[in-house]
């Protein structure tokens, strides 16, 4: 497997705290990386951190995967793997800079994707949004670019701006190549009394390749023995859904296979009947 490497930040560094936001990860990476020519266990990892916190185990195996998507991390053979902390993943590819070409060719459609409004009837200024906020790995490739109106691109600036302290776990949601798991991870991740907000749940689905109904896939979760509720509310004019997780289930080996089956016994049409994925 060919993979590109970047070069591993130092501990309690500033650009450390750029890639991982929060001191519990910055915990996690210091000691995988004071310990790269004696790879810990998860046992060591857990211990090590119950030292540190005072928390219990209970978290086991869990933060090790939270670094997944910023490094890579190799596990040696065996019953008792040891996690070598080798190298750092890139985030946004290179080559794929915003220049005039690209900003012009994003602008084009000269609407804002939001509201509507227009620069030449509206005299709105319109800007380049990354769907997915860079700090969230969203990259510059066209399918992430849109052009807003400043408005809008402030008030979506503000909102996930909220979701500030769940940005590991929505990273993270988003490196999954299956769309209900993407979605399933990012509801698991605000658990079962935060309320996920529909575009942040469209966001995640459509991380990997775009879901043209991100709806379906979320109920095909209801296959898996997953529930959850939604509700509306009328925030600056436009009527929002939010989500929110009741039950979750552990995952299948393979996720589509699992829903076709289970589809299939209740005598109902999953949704990948109609799409088919191979
Ligand atoms: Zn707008």
């Amino acid at each position: 497997m060919s993979r590109e490497e970047l070069p591993l930040p130092l501990p309690d560094s500033p650009e450390l705290s750029e890639i991982l936001r929060t001191k519990e990860l910055r915990r996690i990476y210091k000691y995988l990386f004071e310990r790269r020519d004696d790879p810990p266990t998860q046992v060591e990892i857990d211990a090590h951190l119950a030292e540190l916190t005072g928390e219990r185990h209970s978290q086991r195996g869990r933060r090790v995967r939270q670094l997944y998507p910023f490094f890579w991390i190799d596990k040696t053979p065996g019953r008792r793997p040891r996690y070598v902390l080798s190298a750092g993943k890139p985030i946004v590819p290179d080559g794929d800079k915003i220049d005039d070409a690209k900003r012009a060719r994003v602008l084009q459609p000269a609407r804002c994707a939001m509201c509507g409004r227009t620069p030449l009837e509206d005299g709105v200024k319109l800007v380049v949004d990354h769907k997915i906020p860079q700090e969230w790995g969203g990259t510059n490739a066209d399918e992430n670019l849109q052009p807003l109106c400043e408005q809008c691109n402030n008030g979506k600036k503000n909102h996930f701006k909220s979701y500030d302290p769940y940005v590991e776990q929505i990273r993270l949601a988003a490196t999954y190549d299956e769309p209900q798991r993407r979605i399933g991870e990012l509801l698991k991740a605000f658990g079962t009394t935060e309320w996920v907000r529909s575009d942040l749940l469209a966001i995640v689905a459509n991380a990997k390749e775009y879901q043209e109904d991100w709806q379906r896939r979320m109920r095909d979760l209801r296959f898996l023995g997953w529930d959850y509720e939604y509700k509306r509310k009328t925030e600056d004019g436009r009527v929002r859904t939010y989500y929110r997780l009741r039950k979750s289930a552990p995952w299948p080996d393979n996720i589509i296979a699992a829903i076709r089956a289970e589809a299939a016994k209740r005598g109902k049409k999953s949704s990948l009947d109609k799409n088919p994925e191979g």
